[in-house]
């Protein structure tokens, strides 16, 4: 089995940026704002943090308390982008239940929204036509790329429906594109015989957060697997794929950690650079987003 290991791709665009960061007047700011103590959101935003220092990126997070309510977050959320005036804003999913999520990503400037949480860029993404492109997503794809792994008339099975990863994603791999063109199904918490699905699929792609729901007799010898799940289990960071059980069986696939977490990385800091960019722009010719 290939290991396709997010390191390179991620040392890739590590490389295209650091250039444009240090050609800057200024340090691009980032803002990421994990409200709660969700232990994958701590996870994203303690790595963004460490990569942003080692890019030159200023970055910040913003710890809001999970019983704050709706209208003292926006209060929190508004007076920060006020005061550290970033240019871009990621705001750590899953945010507690009571928060309405839309009317927090509404706080964020269309130009900064660097992992395309509004809906309007969403709507954007789905014609075709996106500000940014969601990192998780756009990791995936970087990935294929980089491995050149065909999506062109391919079965593409993706488990998960999130707004973060699986429907995105699934737009992304639909659009009529040499390194898109892809059959999609995407499968979810109700669908039937996952397995079923999952065994067809030439690239099975797995966003579900539940540890091991893939295994070997899940898959098939020509399943390519990109596993985005990060579950930690006792402390330890594990995929939703087995991947011992299916090394022995697949052609290729990511490992977790090392897989597509790197990228998702390196791919928002990438996002964020175009961000500033687009805000300077803005700044110099009063128009646009
Ligand atoms: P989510 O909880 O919002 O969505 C999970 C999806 O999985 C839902 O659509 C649900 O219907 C589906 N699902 C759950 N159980 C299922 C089952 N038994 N069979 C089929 N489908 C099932 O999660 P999310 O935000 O999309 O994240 C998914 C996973 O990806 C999590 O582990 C998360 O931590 C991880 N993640 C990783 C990265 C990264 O960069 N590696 C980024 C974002 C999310």
């Amino acid at each position: 089995m290939r290991v396709l290991r997010g390191k390179e791709v991620r040392n890739r665009i590590f490389k295209d940026i650091e250039v444009q960061i240090k050609n800057f007047e200024d340090s691009p700011r980032l803002l990421s704002i994990v409200i709660g103590d969700d232990p994958a959101s701590v996870a994203y935003s303690n790595a963004k943090g460490r990569k942003a220092a080692a890019l030159g990126v200023m970055f910040k997070c913003l710890n809001i308390n999970e019983k704050t309510s709706q209208k003292d977050a926006e209060g929190i959320i508004k007076d920060e982008i006020k005061n550290f005036d970033p240019d871009g804003i990621i705001i750590e999913t899953p945010v507690p239940g009571h928060l309405d999520f839309v009317r927090l990503t509404n706080l964020i400037p269309p130009y900064a929204d660097v992992d395309c949480q509004r809906m309007d860029n969403l709507g954007r993404l789905l014609s075709g036509k996106p500000l940014y492109i969601p990192a998780t997503p756009g990791a995936v794809l970087e990935i294929l790329k980089h491995y050149d792994i065909e999506t062109e008339g391919k079965d593409i099975v993706i488990v998960g429906r999130s707004m973060t990863v699986g429907m995105p994603l699934s737009v992304l791999l639909l659009r009529k594109s040499s390194s898109a063109n892809a059959t999609v199904t995407v499968c979810h918490s109700r669908t039937k015989n996952l397995r079923e699905h999952s065994k067809r699929a030439d690239i099975l792609i797995v966003a579900a957060g539940k540890p091991g729901l893939i295994d070997a007799e899940m898959t098939s010898p020509k399943s390519i697997i990109i596993d985005v799940g990060t579950n930690y289990i006792d402390g330890k960071l594990v995929g939703d794929v087995d991947f011992e059980s299916i090394s022995e069986k697949v052609s290729a696939a990511t490992p977790v950690p090392g897989g597509v977490g790197p990228v998702t990385t390196a791919f928002l800091l990438k996002n964020l650079v175009n961000a500033y960019e687009r805000k300077r722009n803005k700044i110099k010719h009063g128009a646009g987003l």
